[in-house]
């Protein structure tokens, strides 16, 4: 293998990893601290050549905490970032909405009632089994289900996700 080939193979090999950042801040110009939240299938229009029918946009809020929505090529020339430094980003974001949610939803009262109630009925078991565990649990259970439902559409998650 000749050395410009084997060069390249090793500079494919460090772009898809993370010491990319690195290497392209060095000559990137602007919005290195612009961050990807995710994608979005509604707005079908890049807000920086004006492209449209796109399939989907990636969100991006910039250094100056501006939203914005780029096709994928704007997306990485914008920012100075590879496509998968992006969808990682995305993925992070997800995560961290996820883990937000779920904290909040953990903090309700109806949620932390629910959970007393459980400790209950645990420290119960010998006396309630079957239907009438589930019903000591019900109008917690209810409430608790209805605070997840709340928290979720805050979020901008389905209920199964705030878990
Ligand atoms: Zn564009």
């Amino acid at each position: 293998m000749g050395g410009a080939a084997l060069r390249k193979i090793v500079v494919d090999e460090v772009v898809n990893s993370g010491y990319s950042r690195a290497i392209e801040s060095s000559n990137a110009t602007e919005h290195t601290m612009s961050k990807a939240l995710g994608t979005d299938d509604s707005v079908n229009t890049c807000d920086c050549c004006g492209k449209t029918n796109l399939k989907f946009t990636v969100t991006i809020e910039l250094d100056c905490g501006e939203i914005v929505h780029y096709g994928q090529v704007c997306a990485g020339r914008n920012t100075g970032k590879t496509r998968p430094q992006i969808n990682n980003e995305i993925k992070a974001e997800a995560q961290r909405i996820r883990t937000a949610a779920a904290a909040e939803f953990r903090a309700t009262t109806e949620e932390v009632a629910y959970r007393a109630k459980l400790a209950e009925r645990d420290s119960n078991r010998a006396i309630l089994s079957g239907r009438a565990a589930f019903e000591f649990v019900m109008a917690e259970s209810i409430a608790a289900d209805a605070a997840r439902a709340r928290v979720a559409a805050k979020y901008g998650l389905k209920s199964y996700e705030v878990v």
